[in-house]
């Protein structure tokens, strides 16, 4: 398994940016993988898990929850507002708020179940019209109407465009946050967690680096 190899390229990462390899969340992909690969890593001790489907995570992670101890999950895929309710009841943190009709409905959940998953924003940095996100200009006004719901979000979250270099992303992300005064910054994946690293990521999210390729079949 890959996961001490990934863990190693994180720490040399931190290294040689002059950063504490423990400021770094690693968030191991666990989408779509074999129930044998996911729990390899659970019986290696990792903790920090990401999903990309309400339903396929609803089928695994309560009852691995219950079998080892201090799992945290992270929804990293798009979220449908008519998820909201089990997001926000499975979830410890959800990437991809990135519209308000989906923030209206997270904020109303996490009033009622008197839980709140950590959250970040998902900024569409390449300007994609088919990407999820809110535009780095309609951030400010994003942020200003998510406090007016009650609502925390500590951190951005990016997916570069497939077929640029990741690093102008990366630094507009980190610039954004550090405009708005966020904290955390979810940004790099399998190709270009160190380059993400090297600009101030505090979570990566590594699937395939990990668990190996996703069989979609
Ligand atoms: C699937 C996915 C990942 C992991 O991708 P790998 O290339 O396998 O590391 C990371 N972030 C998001 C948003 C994803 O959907």
């Amino acid at each position: 398994m890959g996961l001490d190899d990934i863990k190693r390229r994180i720490a040399a990462a931190a290294d040689r940016a002059g950063r504490n390899a423990d400021d770094i969340t690693l968030i191991a992909v666990s989408k779509v993988q074999p129930d044998d690969r996911v729990l390899a890593a659970l019986d290696a001790g990792h903790r920090v898990f990401g999903e990309n489907y309400v339903q396929e995570a609803q089928g695994k992670w309560p009852d691995w929850r219950e079998r080892f101890e201090g799992v945290k999950v992270h929804m990293i895929g798009p979220l449908q507002s008519n998820k909201s309710r089990a997001a926000v009841e499975l979830f410890d943190a959800i990437h991809t708020l990135d519209r308000m009709s989906l923030a209206t409905k997270l904020a109303r959940q996490i009033e009622e179940q008197g839980r709140a998953p950590q959250l970040f924003i998902q900024v569409n940095t390449g300007d994609e019209p088919q990407k999820a996100g809110v535009l780095a200009d309609e951030l400010p006004g994003f942020l200003k109407a998510c406090g007016d719901l009650g609502l925390n979000p500590e951190g951005l979250m990016c997916i570069p465009p497939e077929d640029e270099d990741p690093v102008p992303h990366f630094r507009l992300l980190r610039r954004l946050a550090a405009d708005a005064d966020l904290k955390l910054l979810s940004m790099g994946m399998s190709a270009d967690f160190e380059d993400a690293i090297a600009e101030g990521a505090t979570h990566v999210r590594v699937g395939s680096a990990i668990f190996g390729a996703r069989d979609y079949g």
